[in-house]
């Protein structure tokens, strides 16, 4: 008899002892019985006879999961304080089944002819463990990337290329699969049944060299890998929302350590985090030859006189435009009409929101609350105002303006599938819309060949939102909206904002702005300190409360951690569950780690390094 410790896959339950009767590999996925149910496990390691009564294991399967895969899942599970279950619960098992290599057509890979600024861009990242391609717009990343690639296929490597919801960006999975055929597979949540087998064929017989896709995309089977890209490393989509918490670019950066595989971290707009951390090539300048005119409007959140006059002018010209809606209108800011002051808080530095129910504002970081001021604090005015408006709002008020125009809603309510979001991409590149509205979805690298205008609606709103990261956020949205206009032609950019000296400082210099965000940081926030997020959510919102509350008086006697805040989310309820949260600051993650580990409560939602603060 043999006695192993398993995982058990997908569940919060920590690892369990089983019995068998000959030997198994470290790694196999077998069947248990939990709780009179059939479930998957994992076999973590052979142990001792334990002094309880241990059940069978009652079958074993063909699948395996790597040392290496085991390793990662228990780095996800300490720094991302879940069970082990599910940390491998995210990953794809390798198959000890031989899949037949089929015949792969034989693809003739053509010369990719990089400048020499991207010959040295890519000389630099080969340089350096992990390092960061810092590439305006048009700089030509991906044709650095490709190059990459292709060296990789050269010396029979595999490599994994990261990319923020694939299915949003069709442009470049077209390029990739041009360039290099079968060599490619994309991966990504929307493929069928039978293209998602296909993709672990080709993954799991090696003839697939790139495996392009989102975050999940790490964890796949892959042999021989010999490099990662990040593309878009800034992108909020790379930290899932859901257990484990996990941020793929962060992780990818670990697998670079355990693999000894290179990492390339890609953005025009670098997060603060890489920037400070890594070595960064500096590619600059895009290959648009068109002129680009800068217009700042001093009004909040609306569609003005002056944008919808612009808007005449550029229909009647029959040229299109988009219009960019910075963020959905969860939260309200007050922001004044005459100097653009909005309410910070004492402690925080971030904005604050409008809080309806009680008629206050409050900090999302540490839950202070104050009152509503009537006049402005920093010039008296009285005229306060926290106008947003929604995309859904704003095609309707074009549409009424301009009653022949066509007008199309582009964002998540409205472009649901991969196909709705091509269709709407090509109506608008043939001109058969005039005006496309949307919100982050519209800058996510299409290329829009006809856009002569671009309108920028309530950038304060994303200015001053209550994120410590708001700022990073509003600049790299301006820089990408502005960029998706004026590619053929010249384009006007017409950009809704008190705080013209910032962006315009900013927009052509963004290392200097992440050099001056250093100062803002320093004290308070990543990638100095590190933060932690508690959530606490449950139907009955006594019980969620009780122990939020339970949890916060354990950790308050813990000294090298702080807690910032604690009390209702922002957003109080979500899925008719009450939440509740409490807000971790320290100087290193393993004093987070260690304090949770040792106050933990039931309910208890760790989110480390936490982007969401709603
Ligand atoms: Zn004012
Ligand atoms: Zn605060």
């Amino acid at each position: 008899m043999f006695f192993y410790e398993v995982a058990i896959l997908s569940s919060p339950l920590s690892t369990l002892s089983y019995h068998f009767d000959s030997t198994l590999e470290i790694g196999t996925a077998v069947n248990v019985i939990i709780r009179n149910r059939e479930s998957k496990a994992i076999i973590l390691s052979e142990c001792n006879k334990p002094d309880f009564k241990t059940n069978e294991i009652i079958g074993v399967s063909d699948f395996i999961y790597s040392k290496k895969q085991i390793e990662l899942a228990k780095f996800i599970s300490t720094y991302y304080v879940c069970s082990l279950g599910e940390a491998l619960g995210v990953m794809t098992s390798y198959s000890s089944v031989n899949i037949d290599t089929e015949d792969t057509q034989e693809h003739e890979v053509s010369q990719i002819n990089l400048s020499q600024k991207q010959e040295d861009a890519l000389e630099f990242l080969t340089q350096h463990p992990v390092s960061l391609l810092f590439g305006d717009t048009g700089s030509g990343k991906t044709e650095i990337y490709m190059k990459y690639f292709q060296e990789m296929i050269a010396s029979g490597k595999r490599s994994i290329f990261l990319m923020p919801e694939i299915s949003l960006t069709p442009q470049m999975s077209q390029r990739l699969e041009e360039h290099f055929g079968d060599l490619v597979v994309m991966w990504h949540s929307k493929l069928t049944p039978l293209q998602k087998r296909k993709a672990l064929e080709k993954i799991y017989n090696g003839s697939a060299k790139i495996v392009a896709g989102p975050r999940s995309t790490l964890f796949l089977p892959i042999n021989d890998l010999g490099l990662i890209v990040v593309d878009e490393e800034h992108d909020d989509s790379y930290k899932s929302s859901s257990r484990p918490r996990y941020n793929a670019r962060d992780i990818a950066i670990y697998m670079g350590k355990l693999y000894n595989v290179p990492v390339v971290l890609g953005s025009a707009t670098p997060s603060l985090n890489s920037f400070t951390k890594f070595p960064y090539f500096r590619l600059k300048g895009g290959h648009f030859s068109s002129k680009k005119e800068f217009i700042y409007e001093k009004s909040v959140e609306t569609l003005s006189p002056l944008i919808l006059n612009n808007l005449k002018n550029t229909l009647e010209a029959k040229d299109q435009a988009i219009v960019f809606v910075p963020t959905r209108a969860n939260f309200k800011y007050l922001i004044c009409q005459d100097c653009g002051h909005t309410t910070q808080c004492v402690f925080c530095s971030i904005g604050m929101s409008i809080h309806q129910k009680s008629r206050a504002l409050k900090c999302h970081y540490c839950n202070y609350t104050q009152a509503i001021p009537q006049v402005c604090s920093e010039c008296r005015s009285p005229s306060l105002v926290s106008s947003r408006l929604g995309t859904a709002e704003a095609v309707k008020v074009i549409s009424e303006e301009f009653v022949d125009a066509r007008v199309e809603q582009f964002d998540r309510d409205a472009i649901t599938t991969a196909s709705k979001l091509k269709k709407a991409l090509t109506r608008f590149n043939t001109h058969e819309t005039d005006i496309l509205v949307g919100t982050q979805m519209l800058s996510k690298g299409h290329d829009y060949h006809g856009v002569t205008l671009a309108v920028v609606l309530g950038m304060d709103n994303m200015l001053n939102m209550s994120d410590y990261r708001a700022r990073e956020k509003a600049l790299s949205s301006l820089i990408q909206v502005s960029g998706r206009s004026g590619r053929a032609k010249n384009a006007k950019v017409l950009i809704q904002s008190f705080n013209e000296e910032f962006f315009s400082t900013y927009m052509n210099n963004y290392e200097e702005f992440l050099e001056e965000e250093k100062i803002y940081r320093q004290d308070l926030y990543p990638p100095y300190k590190k933060l932690c997020r508690i959530l606490f959510s449950h139907k009955n919102g006594a019980k969620a409360q009780e122990q939020m509350r339970k949890m916060q008086e354990l950790l308050s006697h813990i000294s090298n951690i702080e807690v910032v805040g604690f009390g209702k989310c922002a957003v109080e309820r979500i899925a008719n569950k009450y939440r509740f949260e409490i807000l971790l600051r320290s100087d290193k993650s393993t004093d987070l780690i260690k304090a949770i580990s040792r106050c933990k409560v039931d309910l208890a939602e760790v989110d480390m390094d936490p982007i969401e603060f709603a």
